[in-house]
């Protein structure tokens, strides 16, 4: 058995001992169905070798993770003038705050808060049918994730249709600002159906890739995004992947991340490995429990963090 599959298998039964879990996201039911007690955890090192135990291949709800995946199709179709719509700086705020909109006249702080996440699909959405931008989304998962089964589950996309008000708001409101070019409900049906796409670990593990090599998978040697891109990339996860708890999981983990509230987190260790963890139960800020607290222990055994 290769190290790094030592600690990731001690990692995951350490975690699986714990009783404290959070507590599952209950505002989309689908997510409040979802059992708390299961874990799982992939590494893919820079060479292809990949320590997976647990639940890591147990598809579960990305919900805002895939925010990184539509932020990097959304750069390549309008580049820099994404910058126009959308800001580069942590809120501090909830994921699905709408206090700062008022002020900052409809454009959202960052792209991975709901509000910069919605305007980033209506960029996607420009110019297509709502099913033809899902469908790009889709494939562009499958393609980086190297697996055509990826799909989207419907019954979680169609609980936050139901109850999805608070984003409703958010679309409305900045759409009274212009900040949003096409209509609200399709935006609003695009959205809540890419973050409802599912996948496990070990595929969202290979997916991000790119970013922890700069810009390229390194096995099949396909170029995603520019270097430069991919690093600008992981500076809006660290500062921005986690909310009003981006801080708190830059001093304990050290490595730029994304969460999800169906309880993943994708990560990346620049240069050396792409990690995606999967506990459905929240912290109060609305990211993993316990997928924080083991890639704390991943990073700090294996000396992972960006920080030195
Ligand atoms: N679909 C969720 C929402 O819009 C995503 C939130 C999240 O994962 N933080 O509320």
């Amino acid at each position: 058995m290769s190290e790094l599959q030592r600690v990731v298998s001690e990692i995951v039964d350490e975690m699986r001992a714990r009783e404290d879990r959070g507590e599952v996201a209950t505002y989309i039911s689908e997510l409040a169905r979802v059992d708390p007690r299961q874990f799982g955890l992939a590494v893919i090192d820079a060479e292809g070798n990949v320590a997976a135990a647990g639940d890591c291949d147990v598809p579960f709800s990305i919900q805002s993770i895939s925010k990184v995946f539509t932020l990097t199709l959304a750069l390549g179709k309008v580049g820099d003038r994404l910058w126009r719509r959308v800001g580069r700086e942590p809120s501090g705020s909830p994921f699905n705050s709408i206090v700062q909109l008022e002020r900052e006249r409809g454009i959202p702080r960052n792209p991975f808060i709901n509000a910069g996440a919605i305007v980033v699909t209506d960029v996607i959405l420009s110019g297509h049918q709502p099913r033809e931008a899902l469908g790009e989304i889709l494939r562009f998962m499958q393609f980086l994730g190297q697996d055509a089964s990826i799909t989207i589950d419907s019954a979680v996309a169609a609980s936050e249709q139901r109850t999805g008000f608070r984003n409703r708001a958010l679309a409305n409101y900045m759409k009274s600002f212009d900040a949003i070019e096409n209509t609200v409900d399709f935006v609003l049906g695009a959205y809540f159906h890419h973050c409802a796409i599912a996948m496990s670990c070990r595929q969202l593990a290979t997916a991000g890739r790119f970013l922890a090599h700069l810009g390229r998978n390194p096995e099949t040697g396909f170029s995603v995004v520019q270097p430069e891109r991919a690093r600008r990339i992981n500076a809006l996860m660290l500062t921005c992947g986690h909310y009003d708890g981006s801080g708190e999981f830059a001093y304990r983990v050290g490595l730029p991340g994304k969460s999800g509230v169906g309880g993943g987190i994708f990560a990346v260790a620049p240069g050396k490995a792409s990690i995606a963890v999967w506990s459905p139960g929240l912290d109060a800020s609305g990211n993993s429990h316990l997928g924080r607290l083991a890639l704390e222990e991943l990073a700090k055994r294996l000396g992972w963090s960006i920080f030195g």
